[in-house]
């Protein structure tokens, strides 16, 4: 159990989350000599990354979660799904998104209430959810900021793309971001001419390469394709004492060398600064205010195992208070901050707009076999996309998506090198690479040099693109305290409500009309299946006259439940990121994004905290 050093001494800034928002400010204030507490939920980074390693080499299921505690499984090593009631700081897990399990609350940390299922996941450990990230750093385009100016979709954010601009350089190199800028100007996107990223670009996969050969010089839908190197994460030469990429595809959920960033990085750093204090396993429960409106305190619960009692509470007290506990569970502690009934809509939400616009990149998958080897399973899981799809008229009527090219054969689209395998040994078809031949009763099952042979066809030549969808805000889509399901602390978990709209689903038809013309370019074999009726995740649409089941998966961008904006009226926090109720208390992190935007999120997300940092320090003085 860490010290509850919380009274001892005087602290500049409480922060609540050691994730790459907290951690990238509680850093910041650190070196600048401010003496930082941060609060976090869950458990310590162990010292050593094997201890996360071990738990994913023997977990039965590889979900993004199961590297990291709590345990997806309980008892570990065995398929029973831990009941979310006996954790005392619990998160969801992609193990509860089936027809049986979404709305179980025996299995299901959210108590989803709403027409499909929200299916993006967080972690509960200090590090946070960037622990199992891809490390896909890309910059919104200009456009993002100002949807409403330009489309008259949505709202503007209340700061542009040269209002970030400086701070987007700042958190590229704090993350140690591996790209050339003079392949990512596109769609508006600048750099001060003397500007480099700090390292130079993963190389494109043989995959991007095959892609790339039968879309250039072409287009869809009136927009050209370009393939463009993503910026990642991840080091392309040694970069803060990390290793070099080894290439090996196993980025979600877990690098085993470090050579993708997480937040533990900076947040040593912050730790190392002497200033920055972290109170691990203590979850804060409520904010509590003064009779000014400010403030006062931070209340929380400690625990020493999280599936045990409750082992003390505590409050402590700073100049500023920051909430950095990711955009479920931040409007879920203001929501719980009731002080006795003198706020009885929670904290920081007097314009009502707490937890709602909850927002994510739905994802379109779809996969094909490209007839010639491509020889996927090498690599990052994604080293290019297609960008040039993110911005354009066409966001006036419906969705812009990027699209992402995928390393890792079918792993993510049917579970494989393992679907595939065990087919051709057992004479089964699930993967649809073994189908009955005409004059046999069943598929076949292949054993010694035939076995080879067909995996090494199949294999070689699989690869999926994914379409991040752009999805728009509504305030039908929110988090709020479920009044049915607690968890082992007694605070209530988050009730999410959850839809996707007909211009989000719009954007979907567009993205599977685009994944048929890229297939179709490369000649190659389209093996994407349409959902059964009883998947939570499908939807129908119409496309050309004919319905049609689509399917989507969260992408893990949790985005806009505690928007910016410029009036107190019709956001939560300014654009310095500070609650308009309360001047000494700033919400970070993406549920302050007024629009998902087309960039993955967190390269956004910690150039915010980096300026929040800055507004902070001119605060203390
Ligand atoms: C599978 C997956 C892949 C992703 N890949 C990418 C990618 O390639 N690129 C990208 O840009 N983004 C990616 N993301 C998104 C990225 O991980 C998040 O945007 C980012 O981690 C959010 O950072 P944060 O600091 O706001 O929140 P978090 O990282 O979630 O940190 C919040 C912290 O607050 C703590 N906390 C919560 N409640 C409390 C409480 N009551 N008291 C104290 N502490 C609390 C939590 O334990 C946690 O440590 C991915 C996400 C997933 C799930
Ligand atoms: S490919 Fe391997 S070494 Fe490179 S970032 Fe991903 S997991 Fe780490």
């Amino acid at each position: 159990m860490s010290t509850p050093a919380a009274n001892a001494t005087e602290y500049d800034v409480v922060i609540v989350g050691a994730g790459v928002s907290g951690a990238m400010i509680a850093k910041q204030l650190g070196l600048a000599g401010k003496k930082v507490l941060i609060l976090e939920a869950g458990a310590r980074i162990p010292v050593n990354t094997n201890d996360f390693m071990e738990r994913f080499y023997k977990a039965v299921a590889k979900v993004p979660e199961v590297p990291y505690t709590p345990e997806v499984f309980t008892p570990s090593g065995s398929l029973t799904l831990t009941d979310p009631a006996t954790l005392n700081a619990g998160r969801p897990n992609t193990m509860t998104l089936s027809e049986t399990t979404w709305k179980d609350p025996k299995v299901a940390y959210m108590d989803q209430q709403g027409t499909l299922p929200f299916s993006s996941t967080y972690e509960r450990i200090a590090g946070g959810t960037m622990r199992h990230w891809l490390g896909t750093s890309l910059r919104n385009v200009p456009n993002d900021f100002r949807m409403y100016s330009a489309y008259k979709k949505f709202v503007d954010w209340p700061l542009s793309y040269d209002d970030i601009e400086p701070w987007y350089e700042k958190a590229e190199w704090e993350i140690g971001v591996s790209a050339d800028k003079s392949t990512q100007n596109y769609l508006g996107i600048t750099f001060p001419p003397d500007y480099q990223y700090p390292m130079k670009p993963i190389p494109p996969s043989l995959v991007d390469d095959a892609v790339t050969k039968a879309v250039t010089g072409k287009s869809f839908d009136g927009i050209p394709l370009v393939v463009t190197e993503t910026p990642a994460g991840r080091n392309s030469q040694p970069y803060q004492n990390r290793r070099v990429c080894a290439g090996n595809t196993n980025c979600i959920p877990i690098c085993p060398i470090q050579a993708k960033y997480d937040p533990s990085v900076t947040l040593n750093m912050a730790l190392d600064t002497g200033n920055v204090t972290l109170m691990v396993q203590t979850v804060a429960s409520e904010i509590v205010l003064d009779s000014n409106g400010l403030v006062s305190q931070i209340n929380y619960i400690q625990y020493e195992d999280n599936l045990g009692p409750a082992t003390g509470k505590g409050s402590v007290t700073a100049k500023r208070y920051v909430l950095a506990a990711h955009a479920v569970e931040t409007p879920k502690l203001c929501l719980m901050s009731k002080n006795n009934g003198r706020t009885p809509k929670g904290v920081a939400n007097s314009s009502g707009l707490m937890g709602q616009n909850l927002m994510d990149h739905p994802l379109y998958l779809a996969w094909a076999q490209a007839a010639e080897p491509v020889f996927g399973f090498r690599g990052p899981l994604a080293t290019s996309g297609i960008e040039s799809m993110r911005d354009g008229d066409f966001r006036k009527e419906r969705a812009a998506f990027r699209i992402e090219i995928g390393n890792e054969g079918w792993n993510f689209s049917i579970g494989d090198p393992w679907t595939t395998t065990l087919d051709f040994i057992n004479g089964w078809n699930n993967s649809q690479l073994n189908p009955k031949p005409p004059s046999t009763s069943a598929p076949q099952a292949l054993w010694g040099p035939d076995l080879v042979n067909a995996l090494n066809d199949g294999f070689s030549r699989q690869f999926r693109l994914g379409f991040l969808v752009e999805q728009s805000p509504e305030t039908s889509n929110y988090v709020t305290l479920s009044t049915t399901e607690f968890d082992h602390l007694g605070l209530p978990r988050p009730q999410i409500v959850y839809d996707l709209s007909d211009y989000t689903k719009a954007g979907f038809v567009a993205a599977k009309k685009t994944a048929d013309a890229i297939f179709d370019m490369m000649g190659a074999t389209q093996f994407t299946t349409e959902p059964d009726a009883s998947d939570p995740t499908a939807f129908e649409v119409d496309i050309d006259g004919k319905t049609q089941r689509l399917k989507f998966f969260g992408a893990g961008h949790i985005v806009g439940t505690y928007r910016m904006g410029d009036k107190p009226t019709n956001s939560v926090v300014d654009a310095d990121q500070r609650s308009w109720d309360h001047k000494n208390l700033f919400l970070v992190g993406s549920g302050n994004f007024p629009t998902v935007a087309t960039a993955n999120p967190t390269l956004t997300i910690a150039a915010l905290a980096l300026k929040a940092a800055k507004t902070l320090l001119d605060d203390l003085g």
